[in-house]
């Protein structure tokens, strides 16, 4: 058994980078009816540049985590978040899209070599 904690999962790159706002490409929901639905999350490590991915149990997903590099969530953010509620799978198909659009460049670039 590997060691289980009750902190909420942070997303991390093999290098050890931990994955923020600005590293995600795209994030999505897995629906599964017969258990626990996945939040997806593909990143790109600002520090070592590769690209990885990472599924997060849905009730264990904190868009917390990705919110701030430090480890702290100031009290402004924490109230914000407290505000917002749970995400939802609209707001997550909305994070996607507005990710999509902010990374069609690149993704044409990349379309172009493969
Ligand atoms: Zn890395």
């Amino acid at each position: 058994m590997q060691g289980v904690t009750n902190t909420k999962t942070i997303l991390k790159c093999n290098c050890g980078h931990r994955v923020i706002t600005k590293d995600v490409l795209q994030t999505g929901l897995y629906l599964n009816l017969a258990g626990p639905s996945f939040v997806y999350v593909r990143f790109r490590c600002a520090r070592c540049k590769k690209r990885g991915e990472q599924l997060i149990q849905e009730d264990k997903w904190d868009p917390a985590v990705l919110s701030q590099s430090t480890g702290e969530l100031g009290e402004d953010e924490l109230r914000r978040f407290r505000e917002m509620g749970p995400i939802t799978a609209d707001e997550i198909i909305g994070f996607h899209e507005c990710l999509d659009q902010l990374d069609l460049a690149e993704e044409e670039e990349e379309a172009e070599s493969a």
